[in-house]
């Protein structure tokens, strides 16, 4: 009945060159007692040797690790035989776009997120990083952040931007509305005009901000203009595929949004909130 488009297995009893089928099995059976019924599979880009050099610092440098081949081989033999659509989530870095559009272009994803977890070396969800929220100033961090999140809808690289409104994930100051609307404004035309969808991720309920992303204020605006929503839970363990969804359709519905979208296999479906 519900498609959760953004699901990690990347914490499972394997490496990503095996990819047991049982792990896989688990997350679609969880998923299946909450009315969920395909999932899209995403690894983190940065887990590959061949996005070296794409995202800054040394917490990414170390994460290169794996050939994308061991990843796409294992979605060659998934593919057809479970409910899934299979893509990746990727890092939008405005310096390497035309690196990250080389590096997306390796295999036929049915769906690409994109993602930004990273201001220069700063990982906005890295716990070594944390400090920063205390360093910089917050009005910098969300600018930055909204203008990097702009550039990565015009990109045209991605499907969905994932998890948006990211900075409040610690529940860190946070600018005034006065200073963020504009902002929600701007990110929420940009998405439309390049017909990239917005995701609801309640992954933020596990974090310490407990919240779902993004703020109501942003579904607002994409409720306005009809902006394609998605419903993620950003599970990277079996136990979390489709958690807190029906606060994510509650609030979907509170905030105006009829109908969330989700890129399948066979192409974009739409369903209904009520
Ligand atoms: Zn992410
Ligand atoms: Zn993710």
């Amino acid at each position: 009945m519900w498609f959760d488009q953004h699901v990690h297995m990347e914490h499972g009893p394997y490496t990503p060159l095996e990819y047991p089928h049982e792990w896989l099995e688990q997350f679609l059976e969880v998923g299946h007692s909450r009315q969920i019924t395909g999932l899209g599979i995403v690894e983190h880009g940065y887990r590959f040797t061949e996005s070296r050099g794409l995202l800054p610092g040394e917490w990414s440098l170390r994460r290169c690790l794996y050939p994308l081949r061991g990843y796409t081989e294992f979605l060659d033999q998934i593919r057809g035989r479970y409910p899934i659509a299979v893509g990746l989530e990727m890092d939008y870095v405005p310096a390497q776009e035309v690196g990250i559009r080389d590096y997306l272009k390796r295999y036929s994803w049915d769906f690409v997120l994109g993602s930004i977890h990273f201001i220069d070396e700063f990982g906005l969800d890295v716990s070594e990083t944390k400090d920063e929220y205390n360093r910089r100033d917050p009005e910098e961090i969300w600018s930055t952040y909204y203008r990097y999140s702009i550039q990565a809808a015009e990109s045209g690289l991605f499907n969905v931007l994932t998890h948006p409104d990211l900075p409040k994930i610690y529940g860190s100051p946070k600018p005034p509305d006065s200073m963020l609307v504009p902002w929600y404004h701007r990110f929420i035309e940009a998405l439309a005009d390049n017909h990239v969808a917005l995701e609801i991720n309640t992954a933020g309920l596990r974090r310490p901000v407990r919240e779902i992303y993004p703020h109501p204020r942003l579904l607002q605006e994409a409720a306005r203009v009809h902006l394609p929503v998605t419903l993620a839970s950003d599970a990277h363990e079996p136990e979390n595929v489709g958690r807190f969804f029906d606060q994510a359709r509650k609030l979907a519905m509170e905030c105006g949004i009829d109908k969330v979208t989700a890129f399948g296999a066979n192409g974009v479906v739409t369903m209904w909130l009520r």
